[in-house]
């Protein structure tokens, strides 16, 4: 059986899970290409205008494995931290979907749950029932799976740059070359270092969001929440980059938190969606480098005059 993965949305992060456990089941994991112009093209053209870019490009994914697999799975992440989610869009994924796109395979959307190893394995058993399974072979894989994720490191942490920046936001943003015009590259080729809050630990996300009136509901705002405050607080960057997408609503409420818990700290937003210009990005950038620059020139003159 061929199985399709989208490459979009959490999959820059789960990847080593979704392709190890499916290819353990026997099954040939066909994985969607890097976003292209022709995926992100096929996302605008089949998702509901008024929904975020990195759901309009998880639909140009899906579209291209459509023909080459005869099950696509489409993960509907709930949780990955008890009590909290990650946002609505990811609760309606395959609904959305299923809805837009025709001619799909029959897809795997059972809810996962994945606060702990139990929870999430019953999400494993019932898919890898679909694939006419049985619990040991189910138990094997699973255990493979979560080994391959244990293994698997992101984030970005660069050393040898005289300005650093944090670059914060939801993991796709940072990480999909083609949606966010190669910001990484961008930032790096103006000479500015990159934080990204995989280097930061999750209980120091989590003390510094405890600080807030109330526990953020949503996995995403507590993450780039605390990972923005600790890195100001602790001057282990000279400013902060947020990627946000249109529509985004946990972003509206991440970008005020931050802007209220760091009223004078350095604060770009980038906010992307399929209109937006390169040549407009790059200038943004440079302004904000130039900015920190002289910020930055200013304090060691003050300190030297001191
Ligand atoms: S968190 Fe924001 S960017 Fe991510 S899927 Fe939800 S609405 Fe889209």
């Amino acid at each position: 059986m061929k199985v399709g993965i989208p490459k979009g949305l959490l999959y820059c992060k789960y990847h080593p899970f979704l392709v190890t456990f499916f290819g353990e089941l026997g099954a040939e994991v066909i994985v969607s290409e890097d976003t292209n112009k022709n995926i992100f093209d096929a996302g605008i053209k089949y998702c509901v205008d008024d929904a975020c870019l990195p759901v309009k490009i998880f639909h140009g994914h899906v579209n291209f494995l459509k023909d080459k697999c005869d099950l696509v799975v489409i993960p509907r992440i709930m949780q990955l931290w008890k009590n909290e989610y990650i946002c609505p869009k990811f609760c309606g994924l395959p609904e959305m979907v299923l809805n837009n796109l025709n001619g799909l395979p029959p897809a795997i959307t059972d809810p996962i749950y994945a606060t702990s190893w139990k929870n999430l394995y019953s999400w494993a058993q019932k898919s890898g029932n679909l694939l006419g399974k049985n619990n040991r072979q189910i138990k094997v894989a699973f255990n493979k799976a979560i080994e391959a994720q244990k293994n698997h490191k992101t984030g970005i942490d660069d050393e040898g740059y005289e300005i650093k920046i944090a670059l914060t936001g939801h993991p796709y943003n940072i990480y999909d070359k083609f949606l966010n015009m190669n910001l990484v590259k961008k930032i790096n080729n103006l000479g500015m270092g990159i934080r990204t809050a995989e280097f930061t630990q999750e209980d120091i996300l989590a003390r510094e969001a405890d600080n807030l009136y109330k526990r953020p509901f949503w996995t995403f705002v507590r993450e780039n929440y605390g990972f923005a405050l600790n890195s100001a607080k602790e001057k282990k960057v000279d400013g902060i980059i947020y990627v946000s997408s249109f529509n985004c609503g946990t972003d509206s409420v991440i970008i005020e938190l931050i802007k209220n818990g760091l009223p004078d700290f350095p604060f770009l937003i980038l906010k992307i969606d399929e209109h937006t210009g390169e040549a407009g990005i790059n200038t943004r950038i440079e302004a904000f480098r130039d900015m920190l620059e002289r910020r930055l020139f200013n304090e060691s003159h003050i300190s030297t005059l001191g």
